[in-house]
């Protein structure tokens, strides 16, 4: 089955499109969280933020910040604060497999929850190792 955000950004799926340029685009999502529901993916497919290069995951930032301030600006959409929210594989929540970036608008009393089960606080010694073993796999 083809992509279809691949579709969508070749032309030949229907979108609503927020923004696009060469290497990316912002579109509504078909199925908001809130209302002002924003996307934002490049237009090559990779399938997860780890596979794609940091040019382009700079450059769908950008777009992101440029949404989301203007999120705030739009009278039709409730936006006193927002989430941006990235979901990279299926374990993390991602059904569609062209990474994409979600701009969640947000406002008192929505309906959005966020839980996560709270895991005692380790100590400093843990944190410390596990920053030394991230820090070196990012050499
Ligand atoms: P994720 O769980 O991060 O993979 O989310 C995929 C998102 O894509 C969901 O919020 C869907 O509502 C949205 N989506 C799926 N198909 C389309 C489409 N054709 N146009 C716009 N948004 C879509
Ligand atoms: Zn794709």
């Amino acid at each position: 089955m083809p992509c279809i955000f691949c579709e969508i950004a070749a032309g030949r799926a229907p979108a609503s499109i927020v923004y696009e340029d060469n290497m990316a685009l912002a579109f509504m999502d078909i199925n908001p969280i809130n209302p002002g529901h924003v996307l934002v993916m490049p237009r090559r497919h990779f399938e997860t933020l780890s596979d794609m290069d940091e040019t382009t995951g700079m450059h769908v930032f950008q777009i992101a910040m440029r949404v989301e301030q203007a999120l705030r600006n739009v009278e039709e959409i409730r936006c006193e604060g927002t989430n941006l929210l990235m979901t990279n594989g299926a374990v993390a929540g991602q059904t569609e497999f062209h990474a994409h970036l979600h701009i969640l608008p947000r406002f008192q009393g929505d309906n959005v929850r966020f839980r996560f089960a709270q895991a005692a606080r380790p100590e400093r010694h843990v944190l410390d190792q596990l920053a030394d073993a991230i820090e070196l796999a990012m050499q």
